[in-house]
């Protein structure tokens, strides 16, 4: 594939989160705005929050996100947040996004959670004005925080539901929270009728993946410890499972060592429906267009699979159906035009 081709095609992108995707150049503005007197130095920023290609674990890889949050404890700089990350997007080509943030990660400086929620939502807002990027967002809830935090959260994403919030995760140390402890807070997310993706299988193991399942999420953050676990493919086929893989970061936190160990191409051909997203724009020092390429050079991925991945995103999407009757027709035009361009030659 070729990267200009690449760049310009439509993509949906349904795992991004907003701490870990907002650029340095917007974080020195907030930090010149709010007058925060936080570092001023592009590049001994740039190296604080971009995870080092070889991090331990993924707990290391967290680690970035201190700096970052420390940024992003004002209505005014969420919003400028929000609409950073619509703004990459769309230099990535991107129709449709789902951005998560954990609301109960910028309350240092005295916010509410609904101050939190609502800022995100105008920056978005004002994204699509501008850039004509279509996006909800997705509040995480962490996993080490104490339950009735994070039952907070749930009722949140309720309140907000319509309103932009479309639906729960559990981010963070999955290691040492793994999904099985969150079961009544699940319940309740279920019970609120609130959509679930959680992150499992990224450190963990494929019995996490599963039982996200089984506690009711339709979609996976990462999977990749899937691999292991044959016995749970049959699960994933029959929940239509929809797998959010992000390969540069799946490679920084060591979830797997190699290339050959991948599970990519293994989902696809085992009919798991897996798509492709960047996790964290700034912290992984990626972005969508990148990430495409790198399955180019990797697996020497075609246009004609671009799209399969793309349209098993908008069915994985948290909207109507209508609305993804819309994205899948964007879909079909532009990459049957390349087609016929293309594949003609
Ligand atoms: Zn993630």
């Amino acid at each position: 594939m070729k990267r200009e081709i690449v760049s310009k095609l439509p993509k949906i992108e349904l795992h991004c989160h907003l701490d870990g995707s907002v650029s340095v150049e917007t974080l020195l503005k907030i930090s010149k705005k709010t007058k925060l007197g936080l570092s001023e130095d592009t590049e001994q920023l740039r190296k604080l929050v971009t995870a080092p290609e070889n991090c331990q674990n993924l707990k290391d890889y967290l680690t970035c996100f201190d700096v970052i949050l420390s940024y992003l404890q004002t209505e005014e700089a969420l919003e400028m947040a929000a609409l950073d990350v619509i703004e990459q997007a769309a230099r990535d080509g991107i129709s449709y996004i789902e951005l998560r943030f954990a609301p109960t990660q910028h309350l240092e400086d005295g916010l509410t959670l609904v101050q939190v929620v609502t800022a995100v939502l105008k920056g978005l807002n004002a994204g699509e004005v501008q850039y004509g990027v279509k996006s909800n967002a997705l509040l995480c809830g962490m996993r080490h925080d104490e339950r009735e935090k994070i039952e907070e959260v749930v009722q949140l994403a309720k309140d907000f539901q319509k309103k932009g919030i479309v639906a729960f995760d559990l981010a963070g140390d999955e290691a040492a929270y793994p999904p099985k402890d969150f079961q009544e807070t699940l319940a309740l997310a279920n019970q609120l009728d609130i959509p679930l993706t959680l992150h499992a299988g990224e450190c963990g193991c494929g019995k996490n993946v599963a039982d996200s399942v089984t506690m009711g999420a339709t979609r996976i953050g990462h999977g990749i410890a899937l691999k292991d676990t044959p016995e749970y493919f049959e699960l994933m086929r029959e929940k239509n499972v929809l797998l959010e893989m992000c390969p540069t970061s799946n490679f920084q936190t060591k979830t797997v060592d190699s290339l050959a160990d991948y599970p990519f191409r293994r989902f696809l051909d085992e009919n798991i429906k897996v798509c492709i997203n960047t996790d964290n724009r700034t912290v992984s020092a990626t972005n969508l267009v990148e990430e495409y390429m790198k399955l180019s050079d990797w697996y020497q991925l075609t246009y004609e699979e671009m799209a399969q991945l793309n349209h098993y995103a908008v069915d994985g999407a948290f909207i109507s159906e209508e609305e993804k009757a819309v994205l899948h027709q964007q879909l079909d035009e532009q990459y049957g035009k390349l087609n016929e361009k293309e594949i003609g030659h």
